[in-house]
This record gives structure tokens, sequence and C-alpha cells, in this order.
């Protein structure tokens, strides 16, 4: 776990926090999935960091339980791999890989970072996917340890960069990243919305999802998502200065005193109940709302004696 996430878990619960220093949850939800291959074809020095992306999303979903109600696995993981392939295509671009920046000291601990070092080397980019956002999301943003935690730590601006990929209905996202309309007469036009940003309804137009038309090429797809102007409700990038040196001093004096608690607690923390359920509920409620510790038998798993 990197450091802002350690720090936004522990503000969430310390109990949380403390358990996430030895135990790793269960089961893997599907952006989980997504947001780990993506950030490791980002980095990767495979030919084709699409196509890497979508092998992993694949291999994690044969090592990793998936916390999902979907009954057929295989098609959630061909959808997932196939949604990898096409944001890492769009992300990744031309550029060369891209480089995390080194590891930072906070007193006497490392600041491991999660975010992206810009190939200047003076900017930090933080990739964040989500599945939809408000002005709430966005304000939560631009004040979490992901953004203002890191510019602060390293003393650099960030770019936050946001990819909403859509609500998941029925194991499948339906933004465009996986979603589009192909005619059925003609030349199969791929489509995704009508120039005046109206949807697809009438006859000849028909639904399809990435991972069905692959005989169609991911540039053809991306192409299309740009002729059609979408990629712009997808993406946004949040500027975030480095702050006044007094609040770089505040925040990075926060952190550290956070991580002394949190690297120094040798007893269990109280359970704080009201944080267990949220947008998205902790990881250790099948532990906890049984009053006991996580563990192997409740299928955890150890990265850390
Ligand atoms: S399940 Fe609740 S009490 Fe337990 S660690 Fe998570 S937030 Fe804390």
């Amino acid at each position: 776990m990197n450091t802002p996430e350690l720090l936004a878990v522990d503000d969430r619960c310390r109990r949380s926090a403390h358990f996430s220093l030895i135990w790793d949850k269960p089961k893997l939800r599907p952006l989980d999935i997504l947001r780990i291959s993506v950030d490791d074809a980002l980095v990767c020095d495979d030919e084709d960091p699409g196509d890497y992306a979508g092998a992993r999303v694949m291999e994690l979903c044969s090592m990793r339980q998936i916390e999902t109600k979907e009954l057929n696995l295989y098609d959630m993981g061909c959808h997932t791999a196939a949604l990898a392939d096409i944001l890492t295509t769009v992300l990744r671009g031309p550029t060369v890989r891209l480089e995390r920046p080194a590891d930072e000291k906070l007193g006497e601990h490392v600041w491991v970072s999660s975010c992206f070092l810009e190939p200047s080397g003076v900017r930090l980019r933080r990739l964040i996917i989500l599945d939809r956002i408000s002005e709430e999301i966005l304000t939560g943003i631009k004040r979490s340890w992901d953004v203002i935690g890191e510019a602060c730590a390293y003393k650099m601006p960030v770019t936050a960069q946001i990819v909403i990929v859509g609500q998941q209905r029925d194991g499948r996202r339906l933004a465009p990243w996986s979603k589009g309309w192909l005619h059925q007469v003609g030349n199969q036009n791929l489509r995704f919305r009508k120039q005046d940003g109206s949807g697809l309804t009438g006859s000849g137009w028909k639904p399809v999802f990435r991972e069905q038309v692959d005989y169609l090429s991911r540039d053809y797809w991306i192409d299309r998502m740009k002729g059609d102007g979408v990629l712009q409700d997808l993406m946004l990038e949040i500027e975030i200065p480095v702050p006044l040196a007094e609040i770089v001093k505040m925040v990075t004096g926060l952190a550290k005193k956070k991580l002394d608690r949190i690297y120094s607690t040798e007893k269990t923390p109280e359970p704080e109940i009201s944080q267990c359920y949220g947008n998205v509920p902790c990881p250790f409620t099948s532990a906890c709302w049984q009053f006991q510790e996580p563990s192997e038998r409740l299928g955890f798993i150890k990265i850390s004696s």
C-alpha cells in the first residue's frame, strides 16, 4: 500500500490502517483490478502496453477472488481487459513509459508515491479512475493525500488526471470506453453519439461492447471516440500547485505524526463501526463484524508478519 493510501485509510479508521500493514483484502473489486492493471501497464516496457494491461487483468482475475455478483467471471474479465487495453492506449499515447518518482524521506519514514513522474522531472501526475464524478468528489480529490499530500511531500505540482469509466450494469460498464453503437447496414459504422450530442437510437443501430467486436481495431475504436467528441466528457485534469511553505510544513508534519503512530501501534485499535460502510465498504468488515481480527481462515492475505 502506498503512503497516501495508508494515510487515507487511517483517516477513516485507525484499526483499518493497523490491519492494512499486515493484511491484504480477500477480494478485489473489478475497479481495483482495472486500476492495478492500467497503473502497471503505464510503467511497463512491453511493446504493446494496451495488450499488457488486458493480460494483467486476466492474470489478476485468475489469481484473486473477485468481489462481484456476476456469475460469469470470465465474461467480466474479458470486458475489464478490453477496457484496460483502450484506457492504457489512450493514456500512454505515443510517449515512452512513465516512471514512478523515487521514494521521499519523511522523518523516520519513507513516502511511497501513488503518482507518476512527468518526463520533465518537475511535475507529478496522479491517475484517478472513477465510475462517476460530482462536485463533492472533485473537492475531495483536491484535498486528498493522493494530491495535496503528494504535492507537499515532493514539493512539486501535481496534475490529477481523472478518468470516468461509467457505472457497471450486469457486469459491464456503459461509458464509451466499453460501449458503442454499430450500424447494421453498409460499412458497419461505429458511433458513440450524434454530432449534436444526442444518443443513437432508431433502426439500424445496435449496441456493442468492445470485447464483442475485436475484429474492429483498437485504434479505430479510439478514433471514433475522438470523432464523436466523447473523450472530453470522460477525462479531465486538475492542476494542483505546490502549496505555500507553511501549508507544506503543516501537511508533512501531520503525515509524519500519523505515520509515527500507525507504525508504532501495537495494540489493535477499537473498531469505528460508523466508518465500516460508505460508498466503498471497508475491506475488513468480514472480520470486524464477527468481532475477530483478519486471518487467513477468513480469506485475508498476509503481506507482513
Ligand atoms: S470494518 Fe469498520 S471497524 Fe473494522 S477496520 Fe474497517 S472501518 Fe474499522
